[in-house]
Order: structure tokens, then sequence, then C-alpha cells
């Protein structure tokens, strides 16, 4: 045998589905599907765009970007080395490939995750490139069209990860304003961020045959719920049947289907000139530098973190703690909440409705937790359903109607881990929340007020202004889930809490959060009343001089905001270590 000739174990491989060994150049030859069970396997980005496009219409996005790691973040390893080895191991610069090519003779732009690199996590590399593409989209006035693969957020990118959910959703939403079609094409695995956001909130959802998708992992919920689930839960036929997908779609079909699609629904309108690109705002600081907001605005203030950032997340779960209808009673006047989604639901964990703040009148929306055991049980814990962001969302919409500013109180450990969550759409849910919030053409303000927990808090937090409260915290993931993946074990938590830099003054110095509103020394708990007339006065300041601004400039300047997230690596190395 010569050096270069392949060893034996690389000319066959065993199929996951039915373990038959199968010579590995037929199974490429049927596009990585078994033969034998119809299995398909997992592609790697390179090789799902050499089945996809028109041959010899492919030509690479660029992809190098700055390094970043924001958060300087490390569990049993440094971020940047889980980076170097998985760049080592694929091949590629990131989680995404991005390109335009023809399919059928159509032009599109496609971004194609690769589930190889860290779990086609999404980071702020990850996202700034799918957003890249979505603005070439539009630039070039083609389709876009999303390959999904991802296991979720990055977690070694904290809450700025959580960001690129709303920096990927307000390009897809600028593709919708212009009358261009976008299409995600799940494959498996899709979950977390990337299936609450990107991959359902686009006008089309194909799912590839035996993919699956859901916003919660069937680990955490079998967990959680302590029960088996239904057969075939959260996979791609499932989806079909529940109404989350429009088709399911063999690997060997996937071309020419989006071939048809894109021939169908070819815009007949002129092509649009090209809109300026909107520069991104410039990107905040690393942590340990400088403050980014300009001395003189209320953000500049720089609280110390006197805390640690275990025991905030403590104060931020205290049973005591003010809750949404707390603040109802003490911030705000004459509160008359609204109920129902319209569609046969309504979620107690998330009340809304008309109230007045000082003398005008806003739409508040809010998760509701409890003080006692009875009260968080009749609340879900403050988790929302699907009806509960459904709620919200045809609030949000009725507000920018009838011109009332919104203001949204976070505080909600995540998004209901259930069943019949998934079933009804949770990640879709959560997706269109968090585009409409994009382009809502009225003021925004949110709060976190206790705990800021993943995809279901950034529901109800894409706002012009982030305030939050000085013990309340804001995750990507529990400090509990953090340490039981990137940790031995979940006894991990409190030193992923110092990792994750969830709280507010960490999320201050990051651009996440625009002010903290300081709570009582002894904590919101111990004080409701001070803490209320603390937060009153924080919401009227913020909120007074967003009432001069017109609509279209508070959505551009909204979206300003979040495409920094975007391009948080940019310059990143300016403060390297
Ligand atoms: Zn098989």
């Amino acid at each position: 045998m010569t050096s270069t000739a392949p060893r034996e174990e690389q000319l066959w491989s065993r199929c996951a589905g039915c373990a038959s060994l199968l010579y590995r150049k037929r199974l490429r030859r049927n596009l990585d599907v078994c033969p034998e069970c119809g299995e398909h396997a997992r592609l790697g980005a390179p090789e799902r765009l050499r089945q996809l496009v028109d041959p010899g219409s492919l030509r690479l996005l660029p992809n190098q970007l700055p390094e970043t790691d924001p958060l300087y973040f490390v569990d049993v390893l440094p971020y940047p080395h889980r980076l170097s080895a998985a760049r080592a191991s694929t091949g590629l610069a990131e989680a995404v490939v991005c390109a335009t090519a023809t399919i059928g003779g159509h032009p599109a732009v496609l971004a194609v995750m690769d589930f190889r690199f860290l779990g086609g996590s999404l980071g702020c590399a990850v996202g700034e490139l799918i957003t890249r593409a979505a603005e070439r989209a539009l630039d070039d006035g083609v389709p876009l069209i999303l390959i999904t693969a991802s296991g979720g957020a990055r977690m070694q990118e904290g809450v700025l990860s959580l960001m690129q959910m709303a920096t990927v959703s307000q390009a897809i939403a600028a593709l919708r304003e212009a009358g261009l079609l976008t299409v995600s094409v799940l494959t498996d695995p899709t979950y977390g961020g990337v299936a609450a956001s990107f991959a359902t909130n686009t006008d089309l959802v194909l799912a590839e045959s035996g993919a699956r998708m859901g916003f919660a992992g069937p680990r955490v919920i079998r967990q959680v719920t302590g029960r088996a689930l239904p057969e075939g839960f959260q996979s791609a036929d499932v989806l079909l049947r529940h109404g989350q997908v429009d088709m399911v779609v063999q690997r060997r079909s996937l071309r020419a289907r989006l071939g048809a699609l894109l021939a169908a629904t070819r815009a007949t309108r002129p092509a649009r000139a090209p809109v300026p690109r909107q520069e991104p705002a410039p990107r905040h600081e690393r942590l340990g530098e400088a403050a980014a907001t300009p001395a003189g605005t209320p953000g500049a203030v720089d609280y110390p973190a006197v805390r640690d950032a275990w025991d905030t997340v403590r104060l931020a779960r205290h049973p005591g703690r003010p809750t949404t209808l707390d603040y109802l009673d003490s911030v705000f006047d004459g509160f008359l909440e609204l109920h129902g989604d319209r569609l046969g639901g309504d979620c107690p964990a998330v009340v809304g409705g008309v109230a007045r703040l000082a003398d005008r009148h806003v739409m508040v929306i809010g998760h509701q937790k409890g003080h006692t055991t009875a009260e968080l049980v009749a609340r879900n814990f403050g988790m929302a359903s699907p009806a509960g962001h459904r709620k919200a969302l045809r609030l949000m919409r009725l507000a920018a109607r009838l011109g009332l500013p919104v203001v949204t109180l976070v505080d909600t450990p995540g998004a209901d881990p259930g069943v019949s969550a998934e079933e009804q759409g949770q990640a879709a849910a959560i997706a269109e929340n968090i585009l409409t919030l994009t382009v809502l053409p009225t003021p925004v303000l949110a709060v976190i007020t206790g705990e800021g927990g993943s995809g279901g808090a950034l529901a109800l937090a894409v706002a012009d202004r982030v305030l939050m409260l000085e013990n309340a915290v804001y995750s990507v993931i529990s400090p509990e889930g953090c340490a039981a993946i990137l940790w031995p074990d979940r006894s991990a938590a409190p030193q992923a809490a110092r990792a994750l830099r969830l709280t507010a003054p960490d999320l201050c110095r990051l651009g996440v959060v625009d002010e903290v509103v300081p709570e009582p020394s002894s904590a919101a708990h111990d004080d409701p009343a001070e803490t209320a007339r603390r937060l009153r006065a924080a919401l009227l300041s913020n909120l007074l001089p967003l009432l001069d601004v017109p609509p279209a400039m508070l959505v551009r300047l909204r979206r300003q905001r979040f495409r920094r997230f975007g391009a948080a690596r940019a310059g990143a190395r300016a403060g390297a270590r």
C-alpha cells in the first residue's frame, strides 16, 4: 500500500440509521443518503453547496473576520482553543459558509451552516456573516436561502450570541420589506437560538427528510417533564403535521424543489435600486475597556461589580422580588389587562394591557412569576407558552396601530420547555416576535427586572432602550445549563455564572444594556416601594426622549443598535490582551 492510498476504514462508513456498512464512494454518489434505509447523514457546508447549486455558479462570499473572544470565556478550556480546534478539524473559518449561486438558473444568496464547527453554534461571527449574506441579497435583489444546522447559541459568547437572533432577524425583515423571498431549509439538527430566529421567521420553511427542529432540545424536555417524548417528536414529518413547516423534502429532490420555488416566486417588480447600507453603530468595547457610551449620557454610569455573579443570580430569582403585576400596581396607574392570543389560548405567564405612566398611556407587556409556590405554578414560573408570545405580538402590533409606546418587563427563566409548547410552534412564535420588534413603528423600552432567560427574554427585549435592574441577570443560558454542557457537571454553576457575564454592570459595559437601575442597598425585595420609585424615574427619563423621534427614525436607530452586535468582532483585536 502506498502512502497516498486511503486506509481501509476511510473506504467504508456505518449508517447511523440501520448500521449497514456502506462503501463511502457509493454513499457520496447517493448524496450521503443510505441506500438501505434512507437515513440522511449530516453534510458539511461545502458538500451541501456542491449538491444544491448549478455547477460553475458558486461564488463564495468573504468569510474572514477578526478574532473575537468578547467575554474572555474559559470553561475547562479557553474559548480560543476550542475555536482553533474547530478550524483545524473542519478546514472552515466559522460555522457558516455564504455564497452567491444559481439554482435551476435562478440567482440566490445562500448561507449554509456546518454542524461540525462547534455544533453549528450561533456566535457573533456567524451572525455577522449571515447578516452580510442577507444584505448582499438585498443589494442584488435576489432571494436568500438559509440552510440551518445548529445546536443553538454559542455559550462562550454569552448574551452577545443571543443578540445575533435579533441582528439576523432584522436583516430578514429588510428582505421582507423589499419583497424578496427568504427560505430556510431545516437540516438535522436545528435547535435553540437558530430555530427561534432565522430558521423559522423566513417566508418559507422547508425541512429536509429526517431533520429535527425545536427550541428546547429533547434531553432538556425529558428532564423537565420527567416523561418519555411522543413518537417522532420534533421530526420533520411531525413538524409538517403540526403546521410548522411548508414541506418535507428528500435530499435528492431538494435542488429541484428550491429551483421550482425560486421560479414560482420570482419577483415581477423591477429590480430595486441598491439602498445605502446601514453602517453599524460603533461597537461595544470589550470588558475591562472604557465604557462605550460617551460621558454625560445615562448609560455612561459605570457600576462597580460589587456582588459575585452567582449571588446576583440568586437575588434575581428571589421569591420576594417584585413581579410585573407588582410593578403595574406601584409604577403604573389604571392598568387594563388585555387577554388572549385570538388563536385559542391565553398564557398566564405573560400579562399585558394598557396603563398610564405619569400622564401618558403605554402598552405594558411582561412576564409574570409569583411569590408563593401556588402563584408560581399558576403562572408556569413565568415561562411563556407560544400563546404567551402570540399575545405579546398582538399587543405590540395593537400598540403600534394606536401610537402607544411599548414598555416590556422581562422576568423569565426562559420559554416553556414542554412538549405541547414545541408542538404549537414555540420556536416560530419567538422568532416572529423578535422580527416584529425590529420593525415596530413605536417606541419600545425594555426592562430586565429579574431573570432574562435566553430567547424567551429576547422575544420581549428587542428595544430602543434596554434597562436592567441592578440585581437582575440576562443570559443566553442558565448557569446550571451552561455548567452541565461545558463543565463536568451542574455544580459548576457559580463558575458558569461568572464566565457568562450576565450581570447588569457587565452587560452595560458590553453595550447590551443601556442603563442600570440601582436597587435599594438591600435589594428590590427588601424595599419594593423604593425600587418602584427608582424604576418609574428611569422609565420616564428614557421614554420621554423617544416620544419625539419619528417612527421611521426609531426603527432605523433600533436596527443600528442591534446591527452592531453582529459586527462585534470587527476591531475586537484592538483590545487584545
Ligand atoms: Zn441505513
